[in-house]
Order: structure tokens, then sequence, then C-alpha cells
């Protein structure tokens, strides 16, 4: 395994830090420490910026001059590939899928969305339901017939070359544990597009590490999540030269703290957002990291991680709470 084989751009905050979290772990009787990937920079960081690394140095090596990618209409993965495209001086446009229904004028307009435009981006509405992989073939097709050279990322980057940058988080968390001389007991992180998943299990695996990855699904019904996990952490682990080391069983998902669905935000979602405000200091979102982080103290409060040390992989996500104010306020 050697990542240096692959292209990739170095553009973001590395090594995130490993911090503990002394209040929470207080509250909820187990060690919990924090691996800071809301920190990785790029228009205010999250999981993408390490996926975007290698995804973008592709796109730089194919000649683009436009890149494209799709997601919700508060997509993180589309803000922070703006704020790569504009860094690179490639143009971007963003394929925005209505998931929620919400009318909000913060939802539609605010948050992410505020972003994708100040970095230059265009965006584009869709109905939800609608299938946007096709859709941005379509766009991408037309665009070429212009005569741009588009590099097309799929929906929060994860393909392989996407996951190469969450193997490259666990070797950098590996690394990290080893000279502090501190024993990881599990990692927990909220999964969506499963490419985050999959390069933890894929990298944690390679290195033999036997630190077991826990993802919290914010979309996908469990036996959905996992086997797109493991697919992806496979044809990972094939890209790096080590086919095989990932095995069935490495892939745990718990699906339990989705609530109604993509998007919508959950009583523990909030509750958690509150949670890790109020006693770290720290902000986490409504889609994403919150319902991680839910699924994280529910979890702790049942004694499942009892005498555990506990790592919550913050994927970051907080820009979004300028979308979900609706959701938060009072
Ligand atoms: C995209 C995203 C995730 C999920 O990561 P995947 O690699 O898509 O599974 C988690 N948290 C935040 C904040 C995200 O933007």
């Amino acid at each position: 395994m050697h990542l240096a084989r692959f292209p990739r751009l170095h553009l973001a905050h590395l090594p995130t830090p490993l911090e503990p979290m002394p209040r929470l772990s207080k509250e909820l009787g187990v060690e919990i420490w924090i691996k800071r990937d809301d920190c990785t920079g790029m228009s205010t960081g999250g999981n993408k910026t390490r996926k975007l690394e290698f995804l973008m140095a592709e796109a730089v090596e194919a000649g683009a001059d436009m890149v494209m990618t799709q997601g919700a209409t508060q997509t993180n993965h589309g803000r922070q590939t703006a704020a790569f495209a504009a860094k690179l001086g490639m143009a971007c446009h963003i394929l925005l899928e209505d998931r929620t229904g919400y009318t909000d004028a913060n939802y539609t307009g605010n948050g992410n969305v505020l972003l994708d435009n100040l970095h230059g981006a265009t965006t584009e509405t869709f109905p939800g339901g609608t299938d946007m992989p096709a859709a941005m073939e379509k766009a991408a097709e037309a665009e070429r017939a212009n005569g741009k050279t588009v590099y097309v990322i799929p929906g929060g980057g994860s393909t392989p070359t996407g996951a190469l940058g969450y193997v490259n988080c666990a070797l950098e968390l590996l690394g990290q544990a080893n000279d502090r001389g501190l024993v990881i007991d599990l990692v927990v992180h909220a999964t969506g597009s499963s490419g985050t998943q999959a390069g933890l299990v894929t990298g944690m695996s390679a290195l033999n590490s036997g630190i077991p990855v826990l993802g919290i699904g914010t979309r996908a019904p469990q036996a959905k999540q996992e086997a797109m996990v493991y697919d992806l952490a496979c044809r990972t682990a094939e890209k790096l030269g080590c086919p095989g080391v990932v095995h069935r069983e490495h892939v745990v998902a718990n699906t339990d703290y989705v609530g109604a669905g993509y998007g919508l935000p959950t009583e523990s979602g909030l509750a958690a957002i509150r949670m890790f405000a109020e006693l770290e200091g720290i902000l986490l979102d409504p889609v994403y990291s919150g319902k991680g982080a839910a699924g994280l103290i529910d979890l702790a409060r049942k004694g499942a991680f009892e005498g555990q040390r506990v790592v919550f992989l913050h994927t970051g996500g907080a820009a979004g709470l300028f979308g979900y104010d609706f959701a938060l306020r009072g």
C-alpha cells in the first residue's frame, strides 16, 4: 500500500487534530476522542476535502477545464468541489436534487448553496427522485458538445479514487495513535454515499490495524448501506494493489438513526448537535454528523462501548447549519 503512487493535490490541512472530549466522555461514561476532519480546509472543510485531493488530481491530469457533480440541495460535497474548482481555475457545475421538499429560503439559498455560488459554481435544481447520474451525464454531454473538457464526479465523490482519501485518513489516524501510545478500540462516523467508510475500512484492513469501524447510516437501510460500502471497499483495495484485504464482516453499519429519511432532521440528531456545541464547543450538522453523533451517544448510553476508547470521526457539515436554521431555532 503506497499512496504516493496515485496523483494527489496537497490542498487539505493535514494531519487533522485528534483530540479528547473530556466533558462529553464524562457525560456518557465512555472515553471518546474526536478526529477533526471538519478542519480539513477548503471552504470550511469536511470529509470531501480528502477525497477531492485525489479526484481533482485526476481532473487536472485529464486536462479538465470543468468539473461537474451532483447531490442534495445542501450538499457539502458540492460546496467543497466548487472550492477546489475555484482554486484550480476550473468551471464547476452542480446538479442539486430536492430530496426534502423544504421551501424555506435558507434551505434553498443559504448554507452550502450560498457558498457554491460564492465560489463561482453554477447550480441547477431537479425534483426529488430524478435519475441524477443520468441527468449529470446529459449535462456533461451538452458541455462537451460546447467544447468543454468535463470531469464528472459521482455524488459524494465515492469512487475508488475518492476513497483513497480515507485510506490516507486511516494511515494518519493510526500514526497519531501509535505516536501517542493511544489504543483505539473503535472508530465511529456518519456514512452516506459510502466512500468514507470504504476508504477507512480498506486502510485499516490493509494496515492490519485490528481497529473496527462503525458507520452510522444517514440514508439507506442497513443491508443496502453495508453492500455499498463493501463493494466500494473491495474495488478500493484492488486499486491500492491489495485485493482481498477487506472481508465482508469488516463492514458494519447501524442505520437506526436515519429517522424519516435523508436530509430530514431527527430529534436525536438535533439533541446531539446541542450536546456537542454545549459540552465541547464543536459544531455538527443535521444531515450527517449530527445523526452520526446521535448513534454514538445512544449506543454509549446503552453500554455498547463499555471499557472502550472510541474515536468519533467528525466528517464536517456545519456549513449546512445555516440552511437548517428553522430546525434549530428556539
Ligand atoms: C458526505 C458526508 C458524509 C458521508 O460520507 P460518505 O463518504 O458519503 O459516506 C458524512 N458527513 C458529512 C458532513 C458529509 O458531507
